[in-house]
């Protein structure tokens, strides 16, 4: 069994029998995390409504923790912060490039494998093999055509977003969280459209959405065929028991 619950914007937690992942943090509450798992702290990029400093707070309450970061985030200064506490924060943190594999031994957990993809704005999307499950967060690795920019800007994005795609084509993923976001109007559904098409994944959860929970519901009455592998995210904080297949 699977638990996530859905933070704000990007962010959610992951909970699995023996480790928990939290992904892009930046705001609002965190749900009640066992300190017994390990607990795994993803940043896809250094953008404002994708990291907050606070993540680093954690490691108070969390000794078995890892900090898996994009390598545009700023952490220089943190280590130094935490230094002065007499908090070791360097031999938490892993600084991950973009396309790069990864494998991190954690504490009482066994192999994590960390892949990255190139994002088509800032930083990596991840696709982590843990055990026999394979988890991917986007960060704001999407689709971003736009109805007001150059033929030209919205070629390059489109086919910078497939190359990417053309990595996770037929991957089996259990638990996928992409962006679908209500500013780009009419080009909204691109980027999660081709996400379900090109990829072998059983749970999306739409993310990136200013809180406009709506857009799921309009997403799929124009693709009714998802309805069964898209979540319905209704409100912060909203829990999910997954049950993916063995
Ligand atoms: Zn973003």
């Amino acid at each position: 069994m699977l638990k996530v619950t859905y933070i704000e914007h990007s962010g959610f937690l992951l909970e699995t029998e023996s480790a928990s992942f939290l992904f892009d943090y930046y705001k609002g509450t965190l749900p009640q995390i066992n300190s017994q798992k390990p607990l795994l702290v993803f940043v896809s990029h250094k953008h404002g409504d994708h990291y907050n400093p606070e993540i680093f707070e954690l490691i108070k309450e969390f000794p078995n923790i890892y900090y898996i970061l994009s390598k545009d985030v700023p952490v220089k200064w943190q280590m130094v912060k935490y230094k002065e506490q007499e908090i070791s924060l360097k031999e938490h943190i892993h600084i991950v490039n973009k396309n790069i594999v990864q494998e991190i031994t954690i504490s009482g957990h066994g192999l994590l494998s960390i892949e990255t993809l190139r994002s088509t704005d800032t930083g990596v999307a991840f696709l982590i093999h843990d055990k026999e499950k394979t988890y991917y967060h986007a960060g704001d690795l999407n689709l971003w055509v736009w109805e007001g920019e150059t033929k030209q800007y919205n070629n390059s994005m489109t086919s910078a977003y497939y190359r990417e795609l053309e990595k996770l084509k037929d991957k089996k993923i259990d638990v996928a969280f992409v962006p679908l976001d209500p500013r780009q109007e009419k080009d909204a559904y691109l980027g999660i459209e081709s996400f379900l098409e090109y990829t072998n994944s059983h749970y999306v959860f739409p993310m990136h959405f200013w809180g406009d929970f709506n857009i799921i519901d309009r997403f799929l009455t124009k693709y009714p065929e998802y309805q069964e592998k898209v979540m319905k995210i209704e409100r912060a904080e909203q829990e999910f028991l997954l049950q993916p297949d063995l």
